[in-house]
């Protein structure tokens, strides 16, 4: 056991997790007469509202991350601030220490856990591998490789039936993610790539967006999902909604629509599935369960008080995505707090100034969230916003100068001088040339499960789907053997699974 401290005078705050909420907590406690230690599981701090850039290679991963220690490195110099990479696997809040990397104890005096959101597949976690959502770095990276790689297996096919679903791009959910997915890679297949292949044309490709409930951009006024709707399809993608998702698997998207107040399921072969569909609380809100007894919400995230600690528990506090939180700007009338990074690094804040407070021997203060407005963008000259802005107060706008206003947004708000001037002039350059600088991958011959089985017959459309289709029995016993053969690749494994 040890509690990493270097410092065992001062109160010791343990943040877990530095993105948005972790590091506007750390930064706020910088100057307290305290110790900290930041705790992340990665070595950087990534700006997620534009992660489906660097999937859709227009900006690489550096532009939109920073390592925590270089972002932290006022904070370590002043000498009260330490990083700590490693995964917090248990909280033992009886002995104030969490767990790193299931063994070794760091202890505090007060604890702020800031581990975010991951992905929920609804109870399906089988359609991950076919269809991966983007939370992180790597997910990015995943999607880059399978997008780039979906049209250069189109090029290589000279069957037009097998080609088509590698021309098949499907974005599950329909929410600001998947809105920027779809539009921007129909803009990638009817401008960027549209000069760049001989044997298929890139303008050709699909981009289907596919959302159960009956509007795209459903936390928006209905108008403004109505004008982004219009966008898309301008862009060239086609956007279903009312449509729910049933099965993924390697060949495509199982789907349902209702029809005459009749249930009917279709197939889209796609070989290349996005999901941006469901969003889970982080497995410690499971863990702080466990330690505290505290009450989770239906998304796995921790009912905190209003000063945003956990019940019984003044000295843990939960902020950003993980905390099922209310805001108290009307104490009479609290109203849920929005999975957004404004209201995580506003969390973040105030769990700082609340630790403050208590050292200080005052009472801690309800959280109050200041909501700005939503903005999305759909592609090039393409957004939607419903901003409050000073002195206008709450305005909607679309179209050209949405989008240059999420542009000025983002760069503002992105990390680091160098971030924005590079986001800046690779924004610049992309706008003038329509083209997307990081269209590059490592590992171009990983066994990818949507691309181990080349040949298929997709079923017809509107047919039910059962037990015989494709990416059933015999297919997902293919898939297990891919996998064995990437666990201990050779010549023999990796020929006998890439059978294109
Ligand atoms: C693709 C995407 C697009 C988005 N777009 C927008 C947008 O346009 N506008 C907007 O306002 N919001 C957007 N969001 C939401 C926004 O990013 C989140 O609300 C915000 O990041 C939440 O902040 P957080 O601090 O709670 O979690 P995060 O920023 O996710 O940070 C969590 C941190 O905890 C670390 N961590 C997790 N588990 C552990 C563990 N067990 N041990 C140690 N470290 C751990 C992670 O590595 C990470 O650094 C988007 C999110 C995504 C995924």
């Amino acid at each position: 056991m040890s509690s990493n401290r270097t410092n065992p005078r001062k109160p010791h705050v343990v943040i877990v997790g530095c993105g948005f909420g972790g590091i506007e907590a750390a930064k706020a406690l910088s100057r307290a007469p305290v110790e900290i230690t930041v705790i992340d599981r990665t070595n950087h701090h990534l700006f997620q509202p534009l992660l489906y850039q660097v999937a859709t290679a227009g900006l690489s991963a550096p532009a939109i991350s920073g390592p925590i220690r270089h972002i932290l490195r006022d904070e370590i110099a002043r000498g009260n601030l330490t990083v700590l990479m490693g995964e917090v696997t248990a909280i033992d809040a009886a002995a104030n220490c969490v767990v790193m990397d299931g063994g070794e104890h760091v202890c505090y005096d007060h604890l702020i856990v800031a581990a975010g959101a991951t992905h929920s597949y609804f109870g399906r976690d089988d359609w991950a591998r076919y269809a991966p959502g983007l939370k992180t770095l790597g997910d990015a990276f995943t999607i880059r490789r399978r997008v780039l790689t979906a049209f250069e297996r189109a090029e290589r096919e000279s069957d037009p039936a097998a080609r088509e679903p590698w021309l098949t791009f499907a974005v599950v959910g329909a929410g600001p993610t998947g809105v920027e997915m779809a539009g921007t890679l129909a803009e990638i297949a009817q401008t960027t790539l549209s000069a760049e292949f001989r044997r298929i044309d890139s303008r050709h490709a699909r981009v289907v967006l596919i959302e159960g409930a009956p509007r795209v951009l459903g936390t928006f006024p209905e108008d403004l999902s109505q004008r982004a709707r219009k966008q898309l399809e301008e862009l060239g993608a086609e956007v279903l909604t009312s449509a729910k998702v049933t099965d993924i698997n390697a060949f495509g998207i199982q789907y349902e629509t209702v029809e005459g107040g009749q249930p009917v399921r279709h197939f889209l072969p796609a070989r290349t599935v996005i999901w941006g569909a469901g969003v889970a609380a982080s497995p410690l809100g499971r863990a702080l369960a466990k330690a505290t007894g505290c009450t989770l919400d239906r998304a796995g995230r921790v009912v905190v008080e209003p000063d945003l600690t956990v019940p019984g528990h003044a000295e843990i506090a939960v902020v950003g995505d993980l905390a099922s939180a209310k805001s108290f700007l009307r104490a009479d009338k609290p109203t849920p707090v929005p999975g957004v990074s404004p209201a995580a690094k506003q969390m973040g804040r105030k769990a700082a100034l609340n630790i403050i407070r208590r050292l200080k021997g005052q009472p801690t203060q309800a959280f109050r969230y200041y909501d700005y407005g939503s903005l999305a963008t759909i592609g090039k000259r393409a957004a939607v916003a419903d901003v409050e802005l000073p002195l206008i107060g709450r305005i909607k706008f679309s179209g050209l100068s949405a989008w240059l206003f999420w542009l000025f947004v983002h760069i503002y708000f992105l990390i680091g001088f160098r971030n924005r001037l590079v986001v800046f002039m690779d924004w610049a350059w992309a706008y003038f040339t329509s083209q997307r600088h990081a269209r590059v991958f490592p590992d171009p011959h990983a066994l990818e499960p949507h691309a181990m089985v080349v040949r298929v017959t997709p079923p017809p459309v509107g047919a039910s789907i059962g037990a015989a289709a494709p990416g059933s029995a015999a297919v997902h016993a293919a898939l297990g053997a891919a996998d064995s053969a990437t666990a201990a690749p050779g010549p023999a494994g990796g020929a006998a699974v890439a059978a294109s």
